[in-house]
């Protein structure tokens, strides 16, 4: 959840202010999805500051409260409840995407990661690579640009780019906007590049058939012990840029084990999008799995 960094409880606040409007409303096109009410009772801040605990080996610990984390004037109880409410509408949402994409027979995929792990690179060769076999949809998440989304295009796949602005995650609401927007077939795959972000994405179920979490050999290996949830709601875990192992004093095994220790089913590879090693695993990976759930319903 992502309360710490506000982009959530800022579009609350703002529809609280102004009711019908903001953020979550601007939509210059027509959609089908009921929209509630996004208004909320913002009024009632309380400040507290004893849910943070300091320990005498220097280390101050704001995630030990009740709701796991610390929102500067706001109480723990408030704070469980916005989530709550976000996560719950987001749920409602996912569901409904991922109904729409099962009639549809689309297998999806949500790739996650910090940003600069290769997710796009990833996905240009995967694409490149399975195209002439499989009908391909992508839909991207950034902060800002379009330059995803056009490389994406120059494969041949169609792409949706969704720009977050300060938010730093997609949403499920998000994702059903944009599969208006896309030429998706029968028996195809989608691809979905979140925002990279190791920390909000994990909370956010965008109605996807896994998560597959990226993570590039050039950072540490105990990412997945400093960033447990993320690869907690990951099924597969991709240790991209094999390539510069050599170069590297990273360990593949200490990582492995790392990822293991945070979540005992999920499973790995090793793959470079560069030089295309371990690419073929990671498309029988798909393709056994796409087999089954991207059959058209009958
Ligand atoms: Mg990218």
């Amino acid at each position: 959840m992502c309360a710490v960094c506000g982009c959530d409880i800022s579009v609350v606040a703002e529809n609280s202010k102004n009711p019908g409007s903001g953020p979550a409303h601007d939509h210059d096109h027509a959609h089908p999805h009921a929209h509630d009410n996004h208004e909320h009772d913002h009024r009632h801040l309380h400040v507290h500051h004893n849910h943070q605990h300091e320990h005498t080996d220097g280390l101050i610990d704001f995630g030990s409260g009740r709701a796991g984390l610390h929102i500067a004037g706001m109480s723990q109880e408030r704070t469980i409840s916005i989530e709550r409410d976000i996560l719950s509408k987001n749920d409602a949402f996912a569901d409904t995407n991922r109904a729409r994409l099962q009639n549809a027979g689309v297998f999806a995929l949500n790739l996650v990661s910090s940003p600069g792990s290769g997710k796009t690179s990833l996905l240009v060769r995967t694409i490149t690579d399975l195209i002439h076999k499989w009908q391909i949809a992508v839909i991207e998440g950034d902060q800002q640009t379009s330059r995803d989304a056009d490389r994406i295009r120059a494969t041949g796949a169609p792409a949706v780019q969704i720009n977050t602005g300060k938010g730093c995650h997609l949403d499920a609401h998000m994702i059903g906007h944009a599969l208006d927007h896309l030429p998706i077939q029968s028996g195809s795959l989608l691809f979905v590049e979140n925002v990279g972000n190791l920390v909000c994405p994990a909370a956010f179920d965008l109605g996807e058939a896994h998560k597959v979490v990226v993570l590039s050999v050039t950072e540490g290996e105990d990412k997945p012990l400093k960033y447990p949830d993320m690869f907690a709601a990951a099924d597969l875990m991709l240790l991209n840029k094999s390539d510069l192992l050599p170069h590297l004093d990273f360990d593949v095994s200490t990582c492995l084990a790392a990822a293991l220790r945070v979540n005992p089913r999920i499973q790995s590879l090793t793959v470079s999008a560069r030089t295309g090693e371990g690419l073929a695993a990671f498309y029988s990976w798909i393709e056994e799995r796409a087999s089954v759930t991207a059959a058209p319903a009958s």
